[in-house]
């Protein structure tokens, strides 16, 4: 499997700044397919037509929204819908970011009704999961992901197509703090998600990408990235920067 390297652009960059970005990351790769990577960029809404524009002929980058509401269209002030995604040239989007999780206060359910509804409206999905610190102290770091996994993942696993469907495990205490995760923290928290993950959907599980998110940057990425059961990273802050994200690609 070519292993993931996700942009979680979070709420930075103008549309002029994404079709830069695109440019310097191409002319990094001198406009060749870094080997064996996907990359998948999320900017923000506003930037989302003019990244998925820019990167149209840059066949190895994915682009996709940081959210969505699960409805076709209606009532909903300052939401988006899926249709709305696709049609602004994106493939995927994120369920369940732990921002959204904690600070606009998405809980399991709705997580779980985004996840149901983008696979049904043509979209892929990367659901994240993690426990907060006061979790993972408590002894509940198992308890937290059966129950955001078991909720969210709802659909029939068997009728998804490859790569329609992947997971971000972020622990929360380790997005944005420049606290990573131990990599024997990141084995043990992986090996139990492909566990949970195994007991849902059999052995499809296996090949479901299992992302790490938290503070990635390019001196840790190497060893992350070869961790057993480590498919890819999903990176917020180290991926603003084309030169510095591009150093985590080729990690
Ligand atoms: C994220 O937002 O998904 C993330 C992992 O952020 P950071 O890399 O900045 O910790």
């Amino acid at each position: 499997m070519n292993k993931v390297i996700a942009a979680n652009w979070k709420m930075n960059k103008t549309g002029s700044e994404a079709v830069d970005f695109i440019a310097q990351l191409q002319r990094i790769f001198d406009g060749k397919r870094p080997a064996d990577r996907e990359v998948i960029i999320f900017p923000p809404f506003t930037a989302l037509e003019k990244t998925a524009l820019s990167a149209d002929d840059v066949d190895w980058v994915q682009v996709g929204a940081q959210d969505l509401y699960p409805a076709e269209k209606g009532a909903f002030t300052g939401e988006i819908s899926a249709e709305m995604i696709r049609n602004a040239g994106g493939c995927i989007v994120l369920t369940g970011h732990s921002e959204r999780r904690h600070i606009m206060g998405e809980d399991d359910r709705s997580v779980a009704q985004k996840t149901l509804f983008a696979l049904q409206h043509g979209l892929k999905v990367m659901l994240c999961i993690g426990e907060t610190l006061e979790e993972r102290e408590q002894g509940l770091l198992r308890n937290v992901l059966e129950r955001q996994l078991i909720t969210a993942m709802s659909f029939d696993a068997g009728a998804l197509s490859d790569h329609s469907f992947y997971v971000a495990y972020e622990p929360v205490w380790a997005i944005g703090t420049g606290r990573t995760a131990t990599p024997s923290d990141i084995a043990e928290a992986h090996a139990l998600c492909r566990g949970i993950m195994r007991s849902i959907a059999g052995e499809r599980a296996f090949s479901i990408p299992l992302l790490y998110g938290g503070s990635v940057k390019p001196s840790n990425a190497g060893e992350i990235l070869s961790l057993d059961n480590v498919d890819g990273v999903l990176v917020g802050g180290a991926s603003l920067e084309a030169d510095q994200f591009s150093r985590i690609i080729t990690a």
